[in-house]
């Protein structure tokens, strides 16, 4: 959109801005929306369940594109608005945003005055922390199967029909992704992280000292580079090809969330039924996670690429999982007592 801005005539541009403008803002969420409408008759009518849970996901993710794609743009007459709906280390907007010309910010200066880039960074603290805050209850799951309109949202709409090509003919449902491929992914990510923090890094020290590490075009085309190569083009690539979470594998903002759902101690937790070695959970999860491995011998499965979907859980014919982090545990240990003692009150 920057380089349309730039170089096309009023006329054109305020075609493409519009079409754009509908496109992502308004197409993009009322399909995605029925998708999840979709998904959740094409498992009724498979026999499958859909869990709690995966309705809390379906109408969180309604409700953030209705909110923040919709409503909150026209409300702030800008249009762009998500740019700043990016967890670290996606984006390195906060020191972009006061830099004219800079490839987030394009959008930013030149529509919004010095007041509106104020905003539209509080704006992104704030979603930092929202994130931040619900990662430590709820783990990777609370943005990734929750908030992510990037692809989370998408992966969860459209990941029953994806990718177009199956990968195993003997179980064309199933979503796991041959190792070697994995192993590409994990470069991926490695790479990604790397490039993230460096853009960061050197966005940073322009912005607090004005000390020019690179030369701030040179910077800007890293940045575009960045985002239309790994983020948009390849990204839709995968999803069709190898799956629906296949940016997942290898988003940073992910990897970073992952982690500290590690340390509040998120986890599938197996055993409790008996595994009868079906398959079914190994087969519908977009992480390619070796679930059914540890559920055979009662060990939790403890990964920061799992994203907290929840589809194993719901699919286990045997009701053998459970997704789990501290703050859950507590919570479900709590009610179980409150639970236990009003029976235990009724029958006395
Ligand atoms: S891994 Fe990244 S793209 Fe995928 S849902 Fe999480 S934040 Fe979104
Ligand atoms: S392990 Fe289960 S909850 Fe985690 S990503 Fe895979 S299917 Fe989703
Ligand atoms: S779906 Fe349930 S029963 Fe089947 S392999 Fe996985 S944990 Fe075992």
């Amino acid at each position: 959109m920057g380089v349309i801005r730039k170089t096309a005539s009023p006329e054109v541009k305020a075609i493409i801005e519009l079409v754009f403008i509908i496109f992502e803002n308004g197409i993009r969420s009322v399909t995605t929306i029925i998708g999840f409408y979709l998904t959740i008759k094409f498992v009724k009518i498979s026999k499958g369940r859909i869990s709690k849970f995966r309705l809390i996901s379906f109408a969180s993710f309604s409700i953030s594109f209705i909110f923040l794609y919709l409503i909150l743009p026209f409300i702030l007459r800008f249009t762009d608005f998500y740019v700043a709906l990016m967890p670290f280390p996606w984006a390195s907007l906060p020191f972009q945003a006061p830099i004219t010309g800079a490839h987030l910010t394009v959008s930013l200066t030149k529509i919004l005055d010095w007041n509106g880039v104020v905003i539209t960074l509080w704006v992104f603290y704030i979603y930092q922390l929202i994130v931040l805050i619900g990662t430590i209850f709820l783990g990777r799951r609370w943005h990734c199967s929750m908030l992510c309109t990037f692809v989370g949202a998408h992966a969860e709409a459209f990941g029953e029909a994806l990718p177009l090509i199956p990968h195993n003919k003997q179980r064309p449902r199933s979503k796991v992704i041959r190792p070697r491929i994995r192993t590409i992914l994990f470069l991926f990510q490695i790479l990604m992280i790397i490039i993230c923090l460096a853009l960061m890094v050197t966005w940073g020290i322009f912005f607090f000292t004005g000390a020019v590490t690179i030369p701030v075009r040179i910077l800007i085309n890293i940045e575009r580079i960045k985002y239309l190569v790994f983020e948009l083009y390849l990204m839709i690539f995968f999803m069709l090809f190898l799956g629906a979470r296949s940016y997942c594998y290898y988003c940073p903002a992910g990897t970073l969330l992952g982690v500290i759902g590690r340390i509040v101690g998120q986890q599938i937790t197996t055993g409790l039924t008996k595994c009868n070695s079906c398959g079914l959970c190994n087969d519908v999860c977009k992480m390619s996670i070796d679930i059914m491995n540890k559920a055979k011998t009662g060990e939790p499965v403890k990964t920061i690429n799992c994203v907290g979907c929840g589809v194993c859980v719901e699919t286990c014919p045997t009701g053998n999982l459970q997704f789990t982090t501290i703050f859950l545990t507590k919570y479900h240990s709590r009610k179980a007592r409150s639970l236990l003692k009003t029976d235990c009150r009724q029958k006395t």
